[in-house]
Formats: structure tokens, C-alpha cells, sequence
């Protein structure tokens, strides 16, 4: 399957809240869902009654649109949830937060998920010393991530670093603009996810 690039606002409006997929233009009065807030299309504004595997298939995109991750690879992931210790909702989001491009993002060196995936595609950054150009390589505990010393002087990266200052961290994660560093310090549990995931639905989908 492709990746979709179509209207990312259509996303939000289908899914009924914010996802910010958009950077700093979602704060504004410019929101598509400030504006219209019922789903895209001819019968958006027809009245929607939900199925129980509805709700739950819906909670599933959801998740997958915030992340900006496709159909097989959130199967993936999902499994992989499964079979390690623990809750599998959690382990899911954990994963997901883990992603290198979501870590960015968190670190507020973009404004979205999918500038940071851009970012990251560019090679702008390192982990623990290395080149990393894959957007869902899997952080892990203590990693480090810095500016690629290449990219330095670009200026995505160096408005990425002014973006930082004055930003609040969620406490797992931490980024010295001096040193043009961060650190994982500690894997992130399920109340640092701050998006309203209901995640025991997907697992009840894929429970099916
Ligand atoms: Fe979603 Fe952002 Fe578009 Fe608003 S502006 S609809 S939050 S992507």
C-alpha cells in the first residue's frame, strides 16, 4: 500500500479530533477541525452510529495516523507488543513512541512527525555516535542522539535547535541545545502518551 498523500486535515476531520499532523498551523484558527468538525466527504454530516468493531477499527487508524505508520507495519508492531512481558497496550505505544522519528519529534526538534521522518530521511542526526537515516529504527534505553556534524550548518537543523529552547520535555527524554544532544533516560510509560488512546480497543481488534 502507498502512503497516503493526500489532505492530512481529512485525517483529523474522519477521526473526529486533532492529531497534529500539521506543526504550528494546528494551534491556529486556521485547524480544519476549529473550522469544519465532522468528518470529509458528502455524508460527513449525516448522522454516525458506530458498531462495536467500528469504534475499535476506528481507534486503530487513529493510532496509525498519529504516527504516521501504515497497515502492515502496525500489524507488526502490534504483534511484537504481544509477545513481549506485560500489558499489550502498553507495549504497543511504548514501541511506537520509541520510533527515532516520533523521539525527534518529542525532543521538539520538529514541529510534527512527519518533518521529524524528514529529518531523519535527511540524515540530520546520529544515534550513539552513528549515521541514522531510518525514520522507525527502535531507540532503546540510554541512546543518544545528536546533531549529524555534517548537517550542522543547515538551517532545518539549526531552526530545529532554536525551536528547543523554552520547550518542557516529557520527563523520559532529554536535550541540550549546547551540545546539540539528547538522551533517552528512560523508556516511556503509558501516561507520557498524551494523545487520547484508548489502546485495550486495538488490542481487542486484533483479538478478533
Ligand atoms: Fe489536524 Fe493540524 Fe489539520 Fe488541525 S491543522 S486538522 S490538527 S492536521
Amino acid at each position: 500500500m502507498a502512503r497516503y498523500t493526500g489532505s492530512v486535515c481529512r485525517l483529523c476531520r474522519r477521526e473526529g479530533i486533532k492529531l497534529y499532523l500539521k506543526g504550528s498551523r494546528c494551534e491556529t484558527a486556521k485547524c480544519a477541525i476549529e473550522k469544519r468538525a465532522y468528518p470529509p466527504g458528502q455524508h460527513g454530516q449525516g448522522r454516525k452510529k458506530f458498531s462495536e468493531y467500528g469504534i475499535q477499527l476506528r481507534e486503530k487508524q487513529k493510532v496509525k495516523r498519529i504516527y504516521g505508520i501504515l497497515e502492515k507495519q502496525f500489524r507488526n508492531y502490534f504483534f511484537s507488543a504481544d509477545r513481549k512481558k506485560g500489558v499489550t497496550g502498553e507495549n504497543l505505544l511504548q514501541n511506537l513512541e520509541l520510533r527515532m522519528d516520533n523521539v525527534v519529534f518529542r525532543m521538539g526538534l520538529a514541529s510534527s512527525r512527519s518533518t521529524a521522518r524528514q529529518l531523519v530521511r535527511h540524515g540530520h542526526f546520529t544515534v550513539n555516535g552513528k549515521k541514522m537515516d531510518i525514520p522507525s529504527y527502535a531507540l532503546g534505553l540510554g541512546d543518544t542522539i545528536a546533531m549529524n556534524p555534517n548537517k550542522v550548518k543547515k538551517a532545518p537543523v539549526n531552526n530545529a535547535i532554536e525551536n528547543i529552547k523554552g520547550k518542557t520535555l516529557p520527563d523520559w527524554l532529554s536535550f541540550s541545545a549546547d551540545s546539540k544532544q539528547g538522551i533517552v533516560q528512560a523508556l516511556p510509560a503509558r501516561e507520557h502518551v498524551t494523545m487520547p488512546i484508548e489502546e485495550q480497543l486495538i488490542v481487542e481488534l486484533y483479538s478478533r
